[in-house]
């Protein structure tokens, strides 16, 4: 067994203290607050911005006028207080067993269900990678644990691997740059294995991550995925920003 999986079962089958409102004895995030912050949004079909409750559409207005780049994109909670929070602890304070909750979080919507479970093992489950800079100095991809508890905690067949997508160059964090600036940043950043291109060919891929804020790393990795011959290419986040 290894640490996160021994995380996710110390976080999950102990009881401790509810990590937004600190009542105690409780579950990681206490029924309470679920309900009062972890209330599932309408969303975007293509890119998981919120929409309002009574939109009769499932697409916002930019995405409607011009393609996103990604066939769905699936968020469970908006990137606000309290999970905001959440994210920062799972990803900066190395609390790994938090992929669990955030894997139940992203389950416990239907449509992700329905949409994993249509996948084969033909089709692939991909986090977006880290530089190998980044991923020294935090020690882990936040978004390859959440792929192993994504599979580990649901009936998906499609094959995970953080092998396959690599991140070859560097670059600023996203959330330094303005959004004019974030492609740009990206360019050339990530690169498909070259020895194993021919294992996108017609397959159907899912991207996954923690957090999209304007999307420009989940587009850039797709277009990557694209020319690799993938032909559908999706993502699911855990958290969404609100749109500028
Ligand atoms: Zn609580
Ligand atoms: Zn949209």
């Amino acid at each position: 067994m290894n640490f996160s999986t021994l995380a996710a079962l110390v976080m999950n089958r102990f009881p401790s203290q509810c990590a937004v409102c600190r009542s105690w004895p409780s579950a990681p995030v206490c029924h309470a607050c679920l309900t009062r912050f972890g209330q599932p949004d309408k969303r975007c079909r293509t890119c998981a911005l919120k929409l309002p409750t009574d939109s009769p559409h499932t697409q916002c207005s930019r995405c409607w006028h011009e393609p996103f780049g990604l066939d769905a994109c699936f968020a469970a909670l908006p990137y606000a207080f309290p999970w905001s929070e959440v994210v920062s602890r799972y990803k900066f304070d190395s609390q790994t067993g938090w992929a669990t909750f955030m894997a139940s979080t992203l389950l416990g919507q239907s449509a992700v269900q329905d949409f994993l479970s249509q996948l084969t093992p033909d089709d692939w489950l991909l986090p977006l990678p880290l530089s190998t800079e980044r991923l020294a100095w935090r020690g882990f991809n936040q978004a390859w644990v959440l792929t192993h508890a994504l599979q580990r905690q649901s009936t998906c067949r499609a094959t995970a691997d953080a092998s396959l997508l690599l991140r070859i160059r560097h670059t600023r964090p996203q959330s330094e740059l303005k959004r004019s600036a974030r492609l740009d940043n990206l360019k050339g950043a990530f690169a498909v294995e070259p020895l194993r291109a021919n294992e996108l060919k017609g397959r159907r891929v899912v991207l996954v991550d923690d957090v999209m804020t304007s999307g420009a790393s989940l587009l850039t990795a797709a277009s990557v995925l694209r020319q690799a011959g993938a032909t559908h290419v999706s993502a699911l986040v855990l958290t969404r920003t609100a749109p500028t």
